[in-house]
């Protein structure tokens, strides 16, 4: 614990009347998040201390299903300065990325408080960030001039659809986060609803095992393979490049992303034939198109189940009968009974309803333990302002992202949190997330143009309207 050390700049206005506080940021979560923001936070001199509810970072990967594979490789998900070691995988598993997180812990020599469960949030009278901690000894106070919450981005509460029946039914229903391997499926019937990455890599893990998955996909959707995600990302980590030193390299970015895209919305049919009439429906949109669109809200790309050239693809399952699709959303679990009804009317028998249907909103987390005051100046879920410090509550800023993204994007925050801190100017936003993705095809919220880059362009852009206009006027 640091006594009497004061931030400078509009905190310290704040805190005039403190004469101590822990530490000038605290972080509530150290995932992929959490971690990589306060390794920087740390370079930039800023004391951190992260408050972690498990017991060893990484555990909320090490608790999801045996097979779950991420499907990002390895290049594109590595944290600032750490890559992963050899041994790994191109497509890490769960325990590779828990192992590697806690790696990267322990070479930036963070403060991690594990078992620090933070159960309230709030501002004290004196504008100062209170973090009330429980240890598993009892109740501690952490306070700070600046809090970043980094309690995750997805996958905390599962989302739960009410279905009528359900208590009386006698199969049993589960959510995805309750599965952790096929034992006890053996010869089961188990109807899973959705089409996610965990509904599909289950598919494949129960089959695999000898159970009789069957999936609900009631819409149609954007699947691709893992290996063609892993194109889209090696094409984002040359762009970058590219875009930083090639002058007007971003007007060709959007070309780019159309023919990749022509290409992933097709690539699925041409790997594994016509799905259509087994229910199988892509959506009309290309992918990055989808991604763009519903940019940080929800996913829409989904993998096929295998990971590199390793494992079943559902869609060879699907393809060949062995997993059947059901496009009706169910209507009622029958009572005393393993029936369950579609609401087209068809009826057909399960042991087993497994619901991959995802997370609730981040925020539903965020209310177990923000204060309601700073709640209520949050904004909408699924529109929080991200990597900016949030209107009306000075000190707090939100770290969220994904795997692929986190590096670039905490570096950003870390960044204006730092100056905000040391009170020099932060940098500023150039475009925002979703038009640098139309743009250049970069990660919304992963975005900021180089200086460099700007310089580039904007010499090579003066310099041919230069060329233009001499060209006309002579
Ligand atoms: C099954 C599954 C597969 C996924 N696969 C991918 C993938 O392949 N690629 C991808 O980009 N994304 C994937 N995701 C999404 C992924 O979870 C996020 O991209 C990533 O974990 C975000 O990192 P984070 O640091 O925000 O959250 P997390 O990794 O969830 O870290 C949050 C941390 O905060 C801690 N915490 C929470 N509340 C408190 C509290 N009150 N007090 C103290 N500590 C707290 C948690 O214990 C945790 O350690 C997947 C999600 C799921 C569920």
């Amino acid at each position: 614990m640091q006594a009497d050390k004061r931030p400078s700049g509009p905190s310290r206005m704040r805190a005039a009347d403190r004469t101590s506080y822990d530490v000038d940021c605290l972080i509530v979560g150290g995932g992929h998040c959490g971690l990589s923001v306060a390794a920087a936070l740390k370079e930039r001199g800023i004391d951190t201390i992260i408050l972690e509810k498990n017991a060893a970072i990484g555990d909320q990967w090490r608790e999801r299903y045996e097979r779950l594979h991420l499907h990002h490789i390895t290049d594109a998900m590595h944290l600032p300065g750490v890559r992963y070691p050899k041994h790994v995988p191109r497509y890490p598993s769960r325990l590779d990325l828990a192992d590697y997180l806690a790696g990267y812990a322990q070479i930036h020599d963070l403060d991690v408080r594990r078992n620090h469960r933070v159960e309230r949030l709030g501002v004290d009278e004196g504008g100062m960030w209170r973090a009330v901690v429980d240890d598993g000894a009892g109740e501690r106070v952490f306070t700070a001039c600046h809090v970043v919450i980094a309690a995750g981005s997805t996958g905390v509460t599962p989302f739960i659809p009410a279905i009528e029946g359900r208590d009386e039914w006698d199969g049993e229903v589960r959510h995805s986060v309750e599965y952790t391997n096929a034992d006890g499926f053996d010869d089961e019937r188990v109807l899973i609803v959705g089409s996610g990455n965990s509904a599909v890599e289950i598919a494949c893990d129960l089959y695999d095992h000898g159970a009789k998955p069957a999936m609900l996909i009631r819409s149609p959707n954007s699947w691709i393979t893992r290996e063609a995600f892993a194109i889209y990302h090696r094409l984002l980590l040359i762009g970058g490049k590219i875009l930083t030193y090639v002058p007007f390299a971003w007007l060709f970015a959007p070309l780019v992303l159309l023919i990749l895209d022509r290409y992933l919305k097709h690539e699925v049919r041409q790997r594994y034939g016509d799905l259509r009439s087994k229910g199988v429906i892509p959506h009309a949109t290309p992918p990055m198109r989808r991604m763009a669109e519903t940019a940080a809200r929800k996913p829409p790309v989904y993998i096929d189940g295998t990971w590199g050239d390793v494992g079943t693809s559902v869609f060879d399952l699907i393809r060949e009968g062995e997993v059947v699709v059901y496009t009706s959303e169910i209507d009622r679990l029958v009572p005393a009974s393993n029936t369950v009804v579609f609401q087209d009317g068809s009826r057909t028998d399960f042991d087993f309803v497994l619901l991959c249907t995802g997370f609730e909103p981040i925020a539903k987390h965020y209310a177990t333990f923000i204060d309601r005051p700073v709640l209520a100046k949050l904004g909408r879920p699924g529109v929080f302002k991200i990597g900016d410090e949030i209107d009306g509550i000075p000190g707090l800023w939100l770290s969220l992202g994904g795997l692929s993204s986190t590096r670039f994007s905490q570096q950003v925050l870390a960044e204006r949190i730092a100056a905000k801190i040391q009170d020099r100017p932060a940098p500023r936003r150039i475009l925002s997330g979703a038009t640098a993705f139309f743009f250049a095809g970069i990660d919304p919220g992963a975005f900021q143009i180089k200086k460099r880059a700007i310089v580039i362009n904007a010499i090579a852009t003066i310099a041919l309207v230069g060329w233009l206009a001499a060209a006309l006027i002579g």
